[in-house]
């Protein structure tokens, strides 16, 4: 008897088909960085795409002049426009302290909370099982946002929302951006000009000539991921379903 391939028995869901994608990022320009043009895709295809950004952003510059108070505020405006011009429709802003001081257990609880009220069917976040990442606002918002997408539709777990009127919410799939083993690849060809104005409005983190040295990097990531699939550009993520992202011993070569 033929014994049936694990891949087979739990597909990666597509991508494209999410009609309401909550996208987490722990600083105001990580989703621009990370997906941009695959959110200006699905927004153009007429999803819903709501922003969960997890700090402040306030340590984000090399310049002592500008206070962290003052830097937060300028990145929510830089953020609250690059994200509109890919066509967000909501952005949530948690405010945690920027600066690898986050703890895990506070910040999955409000991305659990976030879950249950925006009821999205995918969550967007940054791969935090990159080898090297050596940020650990990114490490500790990628695992809390992985592990939100596995508990919450369970109501013993974080049961105050509950009290407070929300319900469970299951997810169908997590899309990691800023992975090293993707295994899906979006066709951005149309929407890149789009990201890379969008990156251009989060002014602050791109002094002198590094808006360019980032863009030339990523396009060139972009030509890589797409090459021989058929299109010109893409940007890559790590797909999986919350059943992969717990006991699943294939996850990372799925
Ligand atoms: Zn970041």
């Amino acid at each position: 008897m033929t014994q049936p391939k694990v891949k087979d028995l739990l597909p990666i869901p597509e991508l494209m088909e999410m009609r309401r994608v909550l996208c987490v990022q722990a600083h105001p320009d990580d989703g621009e960085i990370g997906a941009g043009a695959t959110v200006a895709k699905l927004t153009r295809a007429g999803a819903d795409v709501i922003y969960l950004t997890i700090t402040d952003g306030g340590v984000g510059t090399e310049d002592v002049s500008i206070t962290p108070a003052e830097l937060a505020r300028i990145r929510r405006g830089e953020g609250e426009e690059a994200a509109g011009l890919l066509g967000v429709n909501e952005m949530i802003w948690l405010d945690f302290p920027d600066g690898s001081c986050l703890e895990l257990a506070p910040v999955r609880e409000r991305i659990i909370k976030a879950i249950r009220e925006v009821r999205p069917k995918a969550i967007m976040v940054m791969d935090p099982w990159l080898p090297y990442e050596a940020h650990s606002d990114h490490r500790i918002t990628g695992l809390a946002a992985a592990e939100a997408a596995m508990l919450s539709a369970f109501p013993h777990v974080c049961p105050q929302h509950l009290a407070e009127g929300l319900e469970t919410h299951p997810i169908e799939a997590v899309a990691f951006y800023g992975t090293s083993r993707p295994n899906t690849f979006i066709d951005v060809t149309e929407t890149w000009p789009l990201k890379m104005e969008a990156l251009s409005k989060h002014k602050s983190q791109f002094p002198g000539g590094s808006l360019e040295m980032i863009g030339a990097y990523l396009t060139a990531k972009a030509y890589e991921h797409a090459a021989g699939k058929g299109f010109e550009m893409a940007e890559a993520f790590k797909v999986l379903t919350p059943t992969h992202l717990h006991f699943f011993e294939d996850a990372w070569q799925c």
